[in-house]
């Protein structure tokens, strides 16, 4: 299906793009840019699909307003298993698929087309990094910038129990100055060091893809030598997938860690803390206890904000999930623990922390049970895909 990889059409009056499903966010971007707008939710690395994060889940900080990148979609054209095409809308004879189909990792069918929202852009976004040394003091704020609702983009960063940031977006026509973290400089290292920068929109919407956030550190393109090596067209997402790929089928670091007798572990969790629950600060206190537990210092994982208010729609989905709408608390990180870890069972530290935020009120997903096994007997009747658990935990 990777030739389903084109824009079929931009209509930035009415507030739609309409594409083919393999289409990387990256093409899909710099196509509706072209045309004064952006999708409403672009997940920050290029190499992500609009079917992929239809049928997985993408978030930004654009989240606050239009929800999940599946609460974009407009109109669906799935392939089934027996070859048949059919259109999910919100209220046509598959709206069940429509709303089925986010979460389903492409065991009911693939996304051939989606048409999404789109929303006007201007050329610079102006950023506001909010300082904090309190979660409470954090939470309590990002409750109220959600409530405000005044910023166009909102995310947050915690590099520490004692050191988190608020970062507000708001589109600007004009910028005294824009900054360039597509090379020498490093975006999540800004967010300490300045109270305010500008970005052109399109860099701040792949400001986080340069560095995979903060993870191009595992494969050392943080060190100003090798950066320069790496060169400007090599730091990115893509390139690091295909590093982390290769390195996992050639087995490059469990070899070397063999030798050295140490033993580490890659922690990236997606976790839900509903905000009204205002047990998130204990979500920060359960990640660093867990960060303890292991002998860490805290600053080993450095868990990201994405706030996500619900919309009307969104109820109908999370019926599917049987979820409230909420905040989407910590995630993204990699922890390499000191040898003292050795002799743990594999994903010790997953576990552990999983265990840990879910303690404290975090909610991860849950997607299955008769709503699905209803869409998988309607439209996979002869399991042309595989299950859910057999595609997602079994990796069939
Ligand atoms: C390391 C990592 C980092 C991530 N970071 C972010 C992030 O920063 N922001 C964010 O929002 N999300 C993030 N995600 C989640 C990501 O958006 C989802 O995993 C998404 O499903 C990936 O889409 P992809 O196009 O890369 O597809 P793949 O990773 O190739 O596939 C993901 C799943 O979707 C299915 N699929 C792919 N295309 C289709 C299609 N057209 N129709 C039906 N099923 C399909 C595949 O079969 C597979 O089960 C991350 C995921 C990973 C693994």
């Amino acid at each position: 299906m990777r030739g389903f990889n084109e824009v079929l059409a931009v209509d930035a009056a009415a507030g739609w793009v309409d594409s083919e499903g393999m289409i990387t966010y990256e093409d899909l971007t710099r196509e509706c840019l072209a045309h004064g707008v952006m999708p409403a939710v672009v997940p920050q690395l290029k190499t992500i699909t609009l079917g992929g994060a239809v049928a997985g889940v993408g978030i930004e900080s654009s989240s606050h307003r239009y929800g999940l990148v599946h609460d974009t979609m407009l109109e669906l054209e799935v392939l089934l298993g027996e070859g048949r095409i059919v259109t999910c809308t919100a209220d046509n004879e598959h709206a069940d698929l429509f709303f089925g189909f986010p979460n389903s990792y492409g065991t009911l069918g693939y996304a051939l087309r989606v048409k999404a929202r789109t929303v006007p852009v201007k050329p610079y976004v102006r950023l506001e990094h909010i300082g904090f040394q309190s979660a409470d003091k954090f939470f309590h704020a990002l409750g109220e910038r959600l409530r405000s609702g005044e910023a166009d983009f909102v995310d947050g960063t915690v590099f520490s129990p004692r050191q988190m940031y608020i970062t507000l977006g708001r589109f600007a026509d004009t910028a005294p100055y824009t900054s360039d973290y597509t090379y020498e400089r490093i975006y999540y290292r800004s967010i300490a060091e300045k109270r305010e920068d500008y970005l052109t929109v399109h860099d701040y919407i792949w400001r986080w893809d340069t560095d995979w956030f903060w993870c191009s550190k595992n494969v050392f393109a943080q060190h100003p030598l090798i950066r320069r090596l790496y060169g400007k067209e090599r730091l990115g997402s893509r390139t690091y997938t295909k590093i982390m790929r290769w390195n996992s089928r050639v087995g490059i670091t469990k070899k070397v860690e063999r030798v050295l007798g140490i033993h580490s572990e890659s922690v990236i969790q997606d976790v839900d803390i509903p905000l009204s629950r205002g047990r998130v600060p204990g979500v920060l206190w359960a990640r660093d206890r867990t960060l303890a537990a292991v002998g860490l210092p805290d600053r080993a994982a450095t868990p990201q904000v994405f706030p996500l208010s619900g919309a009307a729609r969104v109820v109908r989905q999370l019926r599917l999930l049987g979820r409230e709408a909420h905040a989407r608390g910590p995630s993204g990180g990699a922890l390499q623990p000191p040898d003292r870890a050795q002799g743990r069972r594999a994903r010790w530290h997953q576990v552990a922390l999983l265990g840990q935020l879910l303690h404290a009120g975090g909610i991860q997903q849950s997607y299955g049970g008769p709503a699905y096994a209803a869409l998988k007997a309607k439209y996979d009747p002869q399991g042309a895909f595989p299950q859910l658990y057999e595609k997602c935990v079994l990796r069939r």
